[in-house]
């Protein structure tokens, strides 16, 4: 499985709310996205700026306007490939609490395969291995409501999980979250992309967690605005500016250096890439 093979290929995609009424709204314009096998994607941008939208037809949750939406080389407009999709693209939303039906952390993790009729023991060696991935199994006879925030997204990861899934679309799913829950959530996703070669759409407002991806998505008013890896989007500081976005610190602190005459190589997206370049330059060894 190579890393560049596209997976998902959305392609001029036109998403209008309530079409041909009042409260008709475009929320979608034309755009092309490349999700690539077990690749890290972050996609950001401002309220309202189409992220779920364009989350929901990862999954076939919603329909093209116009376009066409193709995952793993199956059209979301097929109505026969509807419950493949689904299974091959997972989606985490952001309230954790709206996403846990049952009782006991097994139980829901055992959902999904439930429902599509799998026999017991493979249900079993699923929410076994599900479990383990998202380091949850000791909490497997746990009630879910009185797991902190992180384990319950790692459960409802979990969820999507036994459905062996190609990839899983995390929107906002670290945004209820504090601090260290991110950091389970974001370390559990990596992970995921390592060893399980799953593909990750992080949809999200944390610029330093969007840092962390293989490639950066910019949305803004419902089109690509810019696209690349972190070194390159993060070094538009003018651009993100203008697109009311935040920039990671290492961004901010580079760019006040780069107007103080310092010169960087290329676009630390690390804090630790930065103070390495600046020892360097100075002649310190370390
Ligand atoms: P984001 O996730 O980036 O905040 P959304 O995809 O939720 O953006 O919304 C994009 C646009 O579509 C916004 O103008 C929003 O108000 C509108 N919108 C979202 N969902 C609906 C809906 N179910 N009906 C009508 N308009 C919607
Ligand atoms: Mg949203």
């Amino acid at each position: 499985m190579s890393a560049h093979e596209p997976l998902i290929e959305v392609s001029h995609l036109t998403h209008v709310y309530h079409p041909g009424t009042p409260h008709e709204v475009r929320a979608l314009h034309g755009v092309c996205l490349t999700v690539h096998r077990a690749e890290f994607l972050a996609l950001v941008g401002g309220n309202g700026s189409g992220k779920s939208t364009l989350a929901k037809h990862l999954n076939a949750l919603l329909l093209p306007t116009e376009g066409r939406v193709v995952v793993d080389g199956l059209d979301t407009r097929d109505p026969q490939a509807l419950w493949e999709i689904r299974r091959r693209v997972g989606m985490v939303f952001q309230n954790p609490d709206n996403q846990i039906v049952a009782t006991v952390v097994e139980e829901d993790v055992a959902f999904g395969p439930e429902n599509v009729g799998l026999p017991p023991e493979e249900i079993a060696r699923r929410v076994e291995e599900a479990l383990q991935a998202v380091g949850m199994l000791d909490y497997r006879r746990r009630e879910p409501h009185l797991l902190s925030g992180g384990q319950k997204q790692r459960v409802a990861i979990a969820g999507v999980l036994a459905m062996r899934p190609q990839c899983i679309v995390l929107d906002e799913a670290t945004t209820m979250l504090d601090p260290e829950g991110r950091q389970e959530v974001l370390e559990t996703a990596h992970r995921l992309r390592e060893r399980e070669g799953i593909a990750v759409v992080h949809i999200t407002h944390n610029m330093e967690e969007a840092a962390q991806a293989d490639r950066v998505v910019v949305l803004h008013e419902g089109r690509v605005a810019l696209e690349g890896t972190p070194q390159e989007v993060f070094r538009d500081v003018r651009r993100l500016r203008s697109l009311r976005l935040d920039l990671p610190e290492v961004a901010e602190l580079s760019a006040c250096l780069r107007r103080r005459g310092v010169r960087l190589e290329g676009q630390p997206v690390a804090v630790e890439d930065l103070v390495a370049q600046l020892l360097r330059q100075s002649g310190v060894v370390v």
